[in-house]
């Protein structure tokens, strides 16, 4: 097992990611926070992500049905990691902010069809 170290622009915040087999789940989404971004994002299980510094610089942002959780530094306004929607088990953090990786050697990034997960319309949420 690898521990590798993220930090947002800023670094006020940092995170470790406990790496298995690599990166895992290489990807972007479609949806419409996610191709705002253009992160490339990366997934672990919950257990292997760990915020190390400046969790409380951390802003939360949550939308529509507010089961996904996606954080970013609100000094920098970094997006950094989130806790998945349709994996609630895992994060998906930004490949871009771990230390050491250039991102132009990063082979095949795959899709995550984000847009095509229902919306619930704004008269229906709780
Ligand atoms: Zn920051």
């Amino acid at each position: 097992m690898q521990t590798v170290i993220g930090t947002c622009h800023c670094k006020a915040v940092e995170f470790e990611v406990d790496l298995i087999d690599g990166f895992e789940n290489i990807r972007r989404c479609n949806c419409s926070l996610c191709s705002r971004k253009g992160a490339v994002m990366a997934g672990v299980t919950l257990d292997r992500l760990r915020v190390t510094r400046g969790a409380d610089v951390l802003s939360l942002y949550q939308w529509n049905t507010k089961i996904a959780r996606h954080w970013f530094c609100s000094v920098c306004g970094i997006y950094t990691h989130h806790q998945r929607r349709s994996a609630p088990n895992e994060y998906g953090f930004n490949l871009a902010c771990i230390e050491g990786v250039d991102m132009a050697s990063i082979g095949e990034i795959g899709r995550s069809n984000g847009a095509a997960q229902s919306l619930v319309p704004p008269e229906e949420l709780p």
